[in-house]
């Protein structure tokens, strides 16, 4: 079955991964720019980073077939350093009209700190302003329900937001219903460490239905695993569940998403899919 992780960290990953999604019939990718492991010294250190998110990698995933989108930030983490988060914000600009660039992202909260919040807000000023996608990470363990209540009070703010542009990540059996009601798209994240099982995830789906809801691997450079989409696959067929539903949530819903931002330019596979097994 052809699918797309709308949240993976490919620039961590080798070519092996790239080769090994494939074959497991992925089709596209999006990264958000996200955190390295390490704080960068400077606002040249994300120019080059978001340099290579929209050019080097995007052809790296183009030798395997898959074609690669992404997104612009200031990740939370880095967002603690307010005068170099403005630096990046201000220069985001020159990357937000690139090909395959669908958005700002993955903003969001990390320990939910008064000048993460206050970097947050900038950015969402950012993607109004602009009329861009936003994709938002929301923390992890005990921080993550508080953090995603004051990640939508924040968005409640922008009265001019159209809520069905904004992807809310990251979510669970806690959070789901919250950011889907009040109208904002849902993601999965499947993760060895933390966050959801590929079984956790099928009983989301089986419970609140796959309307405006995404699955994904968040493959990054820590303990993850880039296939996990396809887990999520087979946990769903072996429960049972149509091809119908299972491509709804792996494959129509990313596209819904993601067709609306300018720079979506997807092809889809040229060949129709073989058989409904
Ligand atoms: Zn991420």
């Amino acid at each position: 079955m052809y699918y797309i992780d709308p949240h993976i960290h490919m620039v961590s990953r080798t070519t092996d991964d790239y080769e090994a999604l494939a074959k497991m019939g992925c089709v596209a990718v999006s990264e958000p720019a996200f955190w390295a492991g390490f704080d960068r010294g400077s606002a040249d250190g994300f120019r080059d980073y978001f340099r290579q998110l929209t050019e080097f990698e995007r052809k790296r995933a183009g030798w395997y077939g898959i074609q690669h989108f992404t997104w612009m930030c200031i990740n939370a983490k880095e967002a603690e350093n307010v005068e170099l988060s403005r630096e990046v914000i201000a220069m985001m600009p020159e990357f937000l009209d690139r090909p395959g660039v669908l958005g700002v992202g993955e903003i969001g909260l990390n320990k939910n700190t008064r000048n993460e919040a206050i970097i947050f807000q900038e950015h969402v000023q950012l993607a109004v302003a602009r009329d861009e996608q936003i994709l938002i990470h929301t923390p992890h363990l005990e921080d993550k329900y508080p953090g995603t209540r004051m990640i939508l009070d924040m968005l409640a703010d922008h009265a001019s937001l159209d809520r069905g542009r904004v992807l809310v990540d990251h979510v669970e059996e806690h959070t789901i219903a919250h950011v889907r009601d009040a109208g904002y798209w849902a993601g999965m994240t499947l993760y060895p460490t933390s966050k959801c099982t590929p079984q956790r995830a099928a009983d989301m789906v089986e419970i609140y239905g796959p309307e405006r809801l995404l699955v994904n691997s968040a493959g990054d450079w820590g303990p993850s695993k880039p296939s996990a989409v396809p887990d999520f696959i087979l946990e769903m067929r072996l429960r049972g569940h149509s091809n119908e539903l299972i491509r709804r949530v792996v494959y129509d819903n990313p596209l819904e998403f993601f067709s609306q931002s300018r720079n979506f330019e997807f092809h889809p596979p040229e060949l129709p899919e073989t058989a409904d097994v």
